[in-house]
C-alpha cells in the first residue's frame, strides 16, 4: 500500500509495523529485482537515519559504482522539473532504468509529496522503469550532503543505470548537487530576470552543461548569447571541458536529443580523463565526512539536558575552563 496514488512511499503504518519489517538482505534483494516498494522502504531508512542503515550500506556496497548521476539545478520556475521529466522520457525510450531524486532544500517535509508530487512526473507514474522520490532537507542534520548520497547509493545498487538529482538552486544546494553528480546541468530561462545573473558567479564552476529552457520565448536567443559570452570569457585550461549551451522547450520535449548527446559527450570526456575517478572520490569523501560529522555531533550531544556538556559549559561560562579545552574534553570523552 502506498501513502498516495502518486508516490511510491509505503504508507506510514507499513513503515512502522513490526509485523511487516523485512530484514535488510531481503529488502535489498527485492529492490534489485525491481520491487519499488522495497526500494521505497530502503530510501525511508536513509531519510529516517535508521540504525538498520548500517548493515544495508555494507551489503549494497559491492553493487554500487555503476550508475551515472546527472544533477539538475536552477532558479525556481525555470523548468527543472519539466526538463527532468523530458530527459527521463528520452533515456527511458533508450531502455534505461531511471531513478529521480527531487531534493527540496527549502522544505522540512520528506517523503514523496513535494517536488515529485508535481504534475510533471505523472508522465512516469505507471512506469516501473522510473522511480521517483522527493526528499526534503531543511533543518536536517547534514542537509543534502548526508541523505542524498546514500539514497543515490541505494538506487545505484538497485540497478538504476541513470540517476537524476533535481534541486532548486538556492543556498548551498547547487554546490552540493554539483559535488554529487557526474554531470551538472544548470537550467536557465529567458525572461526570468537576467539569465546571466541567474547563472551567477560561481555557476561556471559547477555547470557542465547550460540548458536554456523555454526557448519558445522571444528572449531566448539573448540568454544563449549572454551565456556564450560568459563561457568564452572563462579561463579554460588545455583539455578542459567547456560547458555547451543547449536550447530546449521541455514542455514539448524539444531539444532533448541535443541534450542527451551533450550529456553523452560530457560522460565520454569524464571517462577519458582522470575527472570521473576524481569526482567520484570527492563524492565519497564528502559522504564519509558527512556521516562522521553527524556521528560526532550525536556523540558530543549539543542537546539541552546533556549533562556532560552542561557541566563543561558551566565551567566555560564561569571562566574556569577555556572553550577549546572544553571541546577537546567533549570530543575525547
Ligand atoms: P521548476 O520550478 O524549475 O521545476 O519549473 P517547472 O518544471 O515546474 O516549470 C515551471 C513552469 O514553466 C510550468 O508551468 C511549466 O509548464 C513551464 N514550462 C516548463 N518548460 C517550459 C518551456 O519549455 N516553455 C514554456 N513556455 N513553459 C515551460
Amino acid at each position: 500500500m502506498h501513502c498516495c496514488s502518486r508516490c511510491q512511499r509505503p504508507a506510514v503504518t507499513e513503515l512502522h509495523s513490526p509485523r511487516r519489517r523485512a530484514d535488510p538482505e531481503s529488502l535489498i534483494a527485492s529492490a534489485r529485482a525491481g520491487d519499488a516498494r522495497a526500494l521505497g522502504r530502503l530510501i525511508s531508512l536513509v531519510e529516517n537515519r535508521s540504525p538498520e542503515l548500517r548493515p544495508v550500506m555494507k551489503a549494497i556496497a559491492p553493487y554500487t559504482g555503476t550508475a551515472r548521476v546527472i544533477g539538475i539545478t536552477g532558479a525556481p520556475g525555470v523548468g527543472k522539473s519539466t526538463v527532468t521529466s523530458a530527459l527521463a522520457a528520452a533515456y527511458r525510450a533508450a531502455g534505461m532504468r531511471i531513478g529521480v531524486l527531487a531534493v527540496d532544500p527549502t522544505s522540512p517535509f520528506s517523503g514523496g509529496a513535494l517536488l515529485g508530487d508535481r504534475v510533471r512526473m505523472q508522465d512516469h507514474a505507471t512506469d516501473d522503469g522510473v522511480f521517483i522520490r522527493s526528499m526534503a532537507s531543511r533543518g536536517h542534520l547534514g542537509g543534502l550532503s548526508l541523505a542524498t548520497p546514500q539514497a543515490l547509493r541505494v538506487l545505484d545498487a538497485a540497478g538504476f543505470g541513470l540517476i537524476i538529482i533535481e534541486t532548486v538552486g538556492v543556498g548551498q544546494a547547487e554546490l552540493e548537487i554539483a559535488s554529487l553528480a557526474d554531470s551538472t546541468l544548470v537550467v536557465v530561462a529567458p525572461g526570468m530576470g537576467d539569465s546571466v545573473q541567474a547563472a551567477k558567479a560561481g555557476i561556471l564552476e559547477i555547470a557542465d552543461i547550460f540548458v536554456v529552457n523555454k526557448s519558445d520565448r522571444p528572449a531566448a536567443h539573448e540568454a544563449v548569447r549572454d551565456l556564450r559570452m560568459m563561457v568564452a570569457m572563462g579561463n579554460w585550461g588545455e583539455g578542459s571541458w567547456r560547458p555547451p549551451i543547449v536550447s530546449t522547450v521541455a514542455v514539448a520535449g524539444t531539444g532533448m536529443d541535443d541534450l542527451t548527446e551533450k550529456i553523452g559527450a560530457h560522460w565520454s570526456w569524464l571517462a577519458s580523463s582522470a575527472e570521473l575517478a576524481s569526482r567520484r572520490r570527492a563524492r565519497a569523501r564528502e559522504e564519509v565526512t558527512a556521516i562522521a560529522v553527524a556521528a560526532l555531533r550525536e556523540r558530543v550531544g549539543g542537546l539541552p539536558g546533556d549533562s556532560r556538556l552542561d557541566e563543561l559549559a558551566g565551567r566555560v561560562a564561569a571562566g574556569q575552563l577555556d572553550p577549546y579545552s572544553a571541546a577537546d574534553e567533549l570530543v575525547s570523552g
